[in-house]
């Protein structure tokens, strides 16, 4: 394949293969199990077309992206509306019939005027409550379900005759077992306070996401307690199983992965532009920037899944592969050893979470993403233009009058 770096490349059935794992780890153990991707993470429509024939749900966070769910196909069923920014499209979803959960009480306030709208109808709702799981994390999300907010929340929407079908809860920072466990643990008692309040029972319980993906053994020795899929559904899954097992008509249990379903399905293909040496410590530049990579980048060292050598290398014991911007801290990869030469293409792993979503315009307009599957490779996103980049900007002498 000769395509011009530097490019993603998403690799389709791993990615499938992945999802599937993960469905079928949870099904196993609690059938009334979905999946809702984060869009926020990754949302190349091309990747969120194939949530839908999976039929998974979209999980999403702004007007944007619920109207891109919507261009996409989704059906306004199959989104899940999340996150405090919400605008206009909050009274669409729930008239959608889409899964909305709430974040805060000036959202509680729209929902009942909502109601008191079409009062020929019942509106349905859940709420995201926010508790401390002891990860030191401060969360700011969601409704406080230990201070009386919860019971408010619940008093409100009742009086409008809201329907509270759903619990939400979502944290990051909290990938381990003990997290999870307290996570489910917390959750299933707030569910039953929940439903004797409300003398109802929940249709969904969504535990947000914040669990490892599947990683390579570059990545895996940067971490420590890395729980499987199949860990993750015998704590999760295994808990609600055990608490509606009596329950004939059982909460549906959503997770929400971002990163775990794309992270490790893109990567990056960049080539070596130049090698030098400033005072005895060597740098090597690449086509792309610290921005294309994510997150990622500033974490741990980035798997460098692969290296086609151009055939002139020399063994480094301490190389920085450095990015194209201006910034001193467009660094790659620390102290990477081992043999590297101008014009060689490297394969950065890991690259499919957090990256294109958060490329600025800086510098350099993005790059184009790829796609593999079934063996045929085809374009899914375009490089992005000066055009592109510049259109919004007014470009004669004066600004448009407002
Ligand atoms: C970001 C986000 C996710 C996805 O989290 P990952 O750690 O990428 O799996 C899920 N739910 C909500 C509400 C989020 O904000």
């Amino acid at each position: 394949m000769n395509l011009p770096t530097p490019y993603y490349l998403f690799f389709a059935d791993e990615f499938i293969a992945n999802y599937h794992d993960l469905l079928s780890c949870f099904r196993a153990i609690y059938p009334d199990y979905q999946i809702a991707y984060s869009f926020k993470t990754n949302y190349t429509p091309a990747v969120c077309r194939i949530i839908l024939k999976l039929n998974g749900y979209a999980e999403v966070v702004s007007d944007m992206e619920y109207r891109l769910a919507r261009k996409i196909g989704f059906p306004a069923d199959r989104i899940v509306y999340n996150g405090p920014g919400k605008e206009a499209c909050l009274e669409e979803c729930i008239l959608g019939n889409g899964l909305l959960n709430i974040d805060h009480f000036r959202e509680v306030e729209r929902v009942c005027a909502l109601a008191d709208k079409v009062k020929d109808r019942t509106i349905f709702v859940g709420i995201r409550v926010n508790f401390d799981i002891g990860n030191g994390l401060h969360s700011r999300f969601g409704i406080d379900a230990f201070n009386g907010d919860l019971e408010n929340a619940l008093a409100q929407l009742k009086k409008h005759s809201v329907n509270v079908r759903g619990l939400h809860f979502h944290i990051s920072r909290a990938r381990d077992r003990q997290a999870w466990e307290r996570r489910i643990a917390v959750i299933l008692d707030i569910a039953d306070r929940m439903e004797m309040l409300q003398q109802n029972h929940l249709d969904y319980i969504d535990i947000g996401s914040g669990m490892f993906g599947k990683l390579g053994n570059d990545l895996k020795k940067q971490f420590t307690n890395i729980p499987s899929y199949q860990d993750y559904a015998e704590i999760v899954a295994g808990a609600m199983e055990k608490h509606y097992r009596q329950r004939k008509k059982k909460p549906i249990l959503f997770t929400e992965p971002g990163t775990t379903l794309i992270s490790a399905y893109f990567s990056l293909f960049t080539k070596v532009l130049d090698i030098k040496t400033i005072r005895n410590k060597y740098f090597a530049l690449m086509d792309c920037s610290y921005q294309n990579i994510g997150e990622l980048c500033a974490l741990k060292k980035v798997p460098i899944v692969k290296i086609n050598h151009a055939g002139n290398e020399q063994h480094y014991d301490s190389v920085d592969l450095v990015g194209y911007t201006c910034l001193e801290q467009d660094v790659i990869y620390q102290d990477y050893s081992g043999k590297l030469g101008i014009g060689d293409i490297l394969e950065v792993g890991n690259t499919g979470g957090y990256s294109i979503v958060e490329k600025p315009p800086f510098i350099h307009p993005d790059i184009p993403v790829y796609m593999q599957e079934n063996g045929r490779i085809t374009c899914i996103k375009r490089a992005q233009t000066m055009e592109n980049i510049f259109l919004p900007y007014i470009f004669s002498d004066e600004g448009v009058s407002v």
